[in-house]
């Protein structure tokens, strides 16, 4: 039950929360075929989340009638449905829409990729880089294709493990590759903000596949390219 919009007009990809969902089904990114599913039911999905926010601003003592939270309900609701976007998107079907048959059979690395995403267990923001390579067999990708392909996971409820393998496996899926190599760095806000109050520590994750895993110099050609 679900309508499948493809956006019109283009537009910077750093945007405002209030221009992505839901009135006027606005584009979230300056892509071509960024695919949006957008629920039929998605005003009253919203109208659900703005009401469990102010019952959210009660319970932390706060005068929901006071100026300033006014339209904080419904502001924090949208941008919380900005942030998880990627719940709405399919990476494998944005990665099949930007194939192309090449004969290069070297490593294509995508690094210091910027990540935003939301620790599942606090709701919390992550973020870092991710730096994603894979050897072709037969078909490359778009490049920016694998930029967005981790924006579409970043942009859900995540483990920084469970993302980096969704990472590799959308990409060993579709384009069937000779490997797929993926590092992510990221700082947890859970870490730096509550609990153990670590604030320069950075969590480094990889997921390798195929040649990546099984070779020790192209994995150490990957690891070597993605040094700062
Ligand atoms: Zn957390």
């Amino acid at each position: 039950m679900k309508s499948k919009y493809m956006k019109q007009e283009k537009i910077p990809s750093a945007i405002s929360e209030n221009s992505l969902l839901p009135s006027g089904l606005g584009s979230c990114c300056d892509d071509d075929d960024c695919l949006i599913d957008i629920p039929e039911n998605d005003s009253l999905i919203i109208d659900g989340m703005r009401d469990a926010v102010s019952v959210m601003l009660e319970g932390i003592g706060e005068d929901t009638g006071r100026e300033g939270l006014l339209k904080t309900p419904e502001r924090v609701a949208k941008s919380l449905r900005f942030l998880t976007k990627g719940y709405l998107q399919d990476p494998e079907e944005l990665l099949k829409n930007a194939l192309f048959t090449e004969s290069y059979d070297e490593m294509v690395l995508v690094k210091d990729i910027d990540i935003f995403s939301m620790c599942e267990h606090h709701m919390l923001p992550f973020f870092g880089k991710a730096h994603v390579a894979y050897i072709p067999d037969g078909k490359i990708v778009g490049l920016s294709k694998l930029a967005r392909v981790v924006e579409v996971f970043a942009r859900r409820l995540q483990v920084q493990e469970r993302l980096t393998q969704q990472i590799r496996d959308a990409i060993q899926n579709v384009l069937k590759p000779k490997g797929v190599g993926v590092v992510i760095e990221a700082r947890h806000m859970c870490m730096v903000m509550r609990g153990v109050e670590k604030l320069n520590s950075v969590t480094t994750t990889s997921a390798m596949s195929g040649q990546f895993s099984s070779s020790q110099s192209t994995r150490g050609e990957f690891l070597r390219l993605i040094k700062p």
